[in-house]
């Protein structure tokens, strides 16, 4: 068996697409008389920086001569990359081995890709020590991903499916031509078995990139037959070709579990604790908190919920001191980016000033520590009252709605939670 790994051949201008380079090599690769057992898209670690959009590498396992798949890849790859980009950085890694027969550094390279930045001297050692066959044009840091794409297989369990259609090559950078009210039926018909083809109430079709590039439209989900036949029945222009993908997209792959104070910039996590402060919006519409650790430990973190994640920053709004939540997401620069949190435990009670018993008014604070006083009657009180609190939220996980989600973040439909799930469809 061989394994060809694929990445950074795209720029963010100009407009490629590593899938698309991955969908012409396993065609190019049955023409010359191969098989394709699978194809393989697979999200690296969301915070690297030299991304073009969403960190994707791209795997085909095939019986082609390994020397014979590295010539092919090069010769497709070469008209294609945007080289001229100087972000763009291409690689490509040839694997004799059976997918699932990597060596265990090959795997563990894989994983951590997905949860930290690795630097591309790590990806050249662990290459060489494999004996893998590799190439790299305008400083080859695309092998990084070229090589967790060759190690994914073995690294990572549990699977979806993307379905990519795509445009007739000379129609990129045209307006895409795809009829929403068909994207918005078919999107209900398949789901959940198909799902982040729409956002319903941001009447978005999620499916259809903005950018330049030859995808036209890609439909996620659990099941290969859904996807394409989801596909199928879009109304749209022309496709040129399509291709189903395994990958590791709506797995939350990205997530380690953390905690506060030994969070890292450049790494997703899922963290326990508390909530330190009311969320306050700040310019832009970005919502923001304070969070805290179990009792004991006085480290925070601040977390937020961007402008872009619409109306689930209604649910981080809702968030009251005191709450106990699982929160998930990236830290960048200290700031935890939310994708989805799950409320534990909800704050069901607010202190207040206490009323007075003789003349029933509201007392009030008689200084720092020294409790309550009525100014009328000269009463005293130690404690403060306490009043039922009105909450909007309940138990359980909370998410970014589908057109703010992270390509890799699992959406709540997908189950497998460990608390009941409200989705955003
Ligand atoms: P494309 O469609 O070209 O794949 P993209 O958004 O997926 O676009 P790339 O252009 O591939 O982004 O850029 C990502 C770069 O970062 C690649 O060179 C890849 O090798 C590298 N990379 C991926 N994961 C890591 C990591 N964990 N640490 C450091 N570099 C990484």
């Amino acid at each position: 068996m061989t394994v060809i790994g694929l990445d950074d051949t795209d720029s963010r201008e100009r407009g490629m697409c590593t899938t698309y380079l991955a969908a012409r090599l396993a065609e190019r690769v049955v023409a010359e008389g191969g098989t394709i057992d699978r194809r393989l898209l697979v999200r690296l670690n969301p915070a690297v920086e030299y991304k073009t959009r969403g960190n994707a590498a791209l795997a085909l396992h095939t019986d082609l001569d390994p020397d014979r798949a590295l010539e092919l890849a090069a010769a497709e790859l070469e008209p294609l990359a945007e080289t001229d980009d100087p972000r763009t950085s291409p690689g490509v890694v040839v694997a004799g081995d059976a997918p699932e027969a990597v060596p265990d550094a090959v795997a563990d390279f894989t994983r951590r890709a997905i949860r930290e930045l690795l630097d591309p001297a790590e990806a050249l050692a662990v290459l060489d020590a494999a004996g893998y066959r590799h190439r790299g044009w305008e400083g080859g840091r695309g092998r990084i991903g070229a090589l967790a794409a060759v190690g994914a297989w073995a690294a990572l369990e549990e699977w979806t499916y993307e379905r990519i259609s795509y445009r007739a090559f000379e129609r990129c950078g045209t307006p895409r031509d795809v009829d929403e009210a068909s994207v918005f039926e078919e999107a209900e018909r398949f789901y959940p078995d198909a799902w982040d083809t729409v956002d319903r109430v941001e009447r978005q079709a999620v499916c259809v990139p903005n950018a330049p590039g030859p995808i036209l439209y890609g439909i996620r989900g659990d099941e290969a037959d859904a996807v394409s036949d989801l596909a199928d029945r879009i109304e749209s222009e022309p496709t040129e070709r399509s291709a189903t993908f395994l990958t590791n997209q709506g797995t939350d792959a990205h997530l380690a579990d953390g905690r506060i104070g030994d969070l890292r910039d450049g790494r997703a996590y899922r963290v326990d604790g508390t909530v330190a402060s009311d969320p306050e919006t700040r310019r832009g519409g970005h919502v923001f908190f304070e969070f805290e650790g179990p009792a004991g430990s006085d480290a925070r973190v601040d977390c937020v919920a961007f402008e872009p994640t619409k109306r689930f920053r209604d649910r981080v709004r809702a968030l009251r001191v005191g709450d106990d939540l699982t929160v998930c997401g990236e830290v960048t620069d200290g700031t935890l980016k939310l994708e989805k949190f799950a409320v534990r435990a909800l704050r069901r009670t607010a202190e207040t000033n206490p009323t007075c018993p003789s003349c029933g008014r509201s007392m009030a604070s008689a200084g720092r520590d020294q409790g309550y006083r009525c100014r009328d009657c000269g009463t005293s009180a130690a404690e403060p009252a306490t009043v039922p609190l009105d909450r909007d939220l309940e138990r359980g996980w909370y998410e970014v709605p589908p057109c703010a989600r992270r390509h890799i973040a699992k959406p709540l439909v997908r189950g497998g939670f460990d608390a009941p799930v409200h989705p955003e469809r």
